[in-house]
């Protein structure tokens, strides 16, 4: 999608620190960090939120958590644990428009999750 920030950084035109890159996803260092780790995982195909994936889909989403798995794994916060979050529209405070999963690790996190 031509004004996506996410699909920018996905063809290179705007810079990212890439942490992984499959077919399908892209994931790299978030630019304000909110824990030691922060990395955002998107799917490369464009889709704003959960509520514009369809049955056609289903195969991205999957992809996401075998990369969000890998990720964990190659990075080293796989034992210690970590948190996936994934925000959807307005009261969630959505700012890109691209659906993308934050894995949040590197410290021990509260108990709620907001
Ligand atoms: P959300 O509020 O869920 O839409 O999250 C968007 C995330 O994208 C925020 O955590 C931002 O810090 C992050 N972000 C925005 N611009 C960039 C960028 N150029 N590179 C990396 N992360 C970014
Ligand atoms: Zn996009």
């Amino acid at each position: 999608m031509a004004d996506c920030l996410f699909c920018k950084i996905i063809a290179g035109e705007i810079p990212s620190t890439k942490v992984y890159e499959d077919e399908y996803c892209y994931a790299f260092k978030d630019i304000a960090p909110q824990m030691p780790v922060h990395i955002i995982v998107v799917p490369k195909k464009h889709l704003a939120n959960v509520l514009e994936c369809t049955e056609e889909d289903i195969e991205i989403a999957g992809r996401i958590q075998l990369a969000i798995a890998n990720i964990a794994r190659e990075q080293g916060f796989a034992e210690n644990g970590f948190r996936v979050i994934n925000n959807c529209g307005r009261d969630a405070m959505q700012t890109v428009h691209h659906i993308h999963y934050h894995i949040l690790a590197g410290g021990m996190m509260g108990e709620k999750i907001v």
